[in-house]
């Protein structure tokens, strides 16, 4: 099954919800950096919120979540865009917390101070940045509070991700509603009593929810309009060509220490763990064409 979200209105354009599975986008990121399963988590569903609010911009806007928090994980760092495309990395993949339920204790793995940024590029000449303190630590409640107060939207985030004893990640997704202007008293409480009561996000993908279920389940109803589906995988923009540009910027003299020293060099990307390895000669070559 592969990975998507859809935009949907409901409760006659009084809401806005965004609803995802991205169970195989966790799937790859966790492969990819070696991801414990609380890592996994706080990672997933960083993923998913970013993938919602990716597609929340527009053709060439992307933006990136930032979470810097005093836990053990580290910066949980997540670049999306209105494609659908997502990547991502955490500091630290190898925290593991679980609560004595056995649920996995993610605010043990990022922290309960600190704050999460919001850096958006809307293809103006600067960058539009946003943060706000982190509150829990659970990234959802966090999340939560800062569409609350950074994009005073009032909104509800849920998000979670499931994963085995192996590390295999059994489901993993969220939503996000979304209060618009004239809402009524009456369609808001309605909203607050479902969401409240509501099966968590694991729950409902574990048991074969599409997205479009879960809309249905917080409207409790089947009165809601699917606007748009967008498919949902870990993409990396990165590439050699890329990372040589980044050697060529650091300068004659460095390079040429880079080429004395070591005679070569291999740059890991941060987002996706790829290698790219430069022999000594390819290093000569850059810095012939300096
Ligand atoms: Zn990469």
């Amino acid at each position: 099954m592969k990975d998507y979200l859809v935009k949907a209105t409901a409760f006659n354009n009084q809401v806005r919800i965004y609803a995802a599975r991205v169970t195989n986008t966790v799937q790859d990121a966790q492969k990819r950096h070696g991801l414990w399963p609380t890592a996994s988590a706080a990672l997933g569903r960083t993923l998913a919120v970013g993938a919602m609010m990716g597609a929340m911009l527009k053709g060439n806007e992307n933006l990136r979540l930032k979470v810097t928090g005093d836990g053990p994980i580290g910066e949980i760092v997540v670049d999306a865009n209105a494609l659908g495309q997502i990547r991502g990395y955490v500091s630290n993949p190898e925290v593991h917390f679980q609560y004595p339920n056995g649920k996995l204790d993610v605010s043990a793995a990022v922290g309960t101070k600190g704050e999460i940024q919001v850096i958006k590029d809307l293809g103006m000449k600067e960058y539009f940045t946003s943060a706000v303190e982190i509150i829990s630590g659970e990234l959802g409640e966090d999340f939560t509070y800062y569409f609350a107060k950074s994009e005073q939207t009032p909104s509800s985030v849920g998000c979670g991700v499931l994963v085995d004893t192996d590390n295999k990640i059994l489901a993993a997704g969220g939503f996000i509603v979304q209060i618009m202007p004239g809402a009524t008293e009456e369609t808001i409480i309605k909203l607050e009593k479902t969401i409240a009561n509501i099966k968590s996000v694991t729950e409902m993908i574990h048991n074969g929810y599409g997205p479009e279920d879960m809309v249905k389940e917080i409207c409790c109803s089947d009165n809601f309009t699917i606007l748009s589906h967008l498919d949902i995988s870990f993409v990396c923009y990165c590439s050699k060509d890329r990372y040589a540009g980044g050697l060529v910027s650091l300068g004659k003299a460095e390079l040429n220490q880079i080429i004395t020293e070591d005679k070569g060099a291999e740059i890991v990307c941060h987002f996706c763990n790829e290698k790219y390895h430069f022999t000594e000669a390819e290093l000569n070559d850059l810095l012939s064409n300096m």
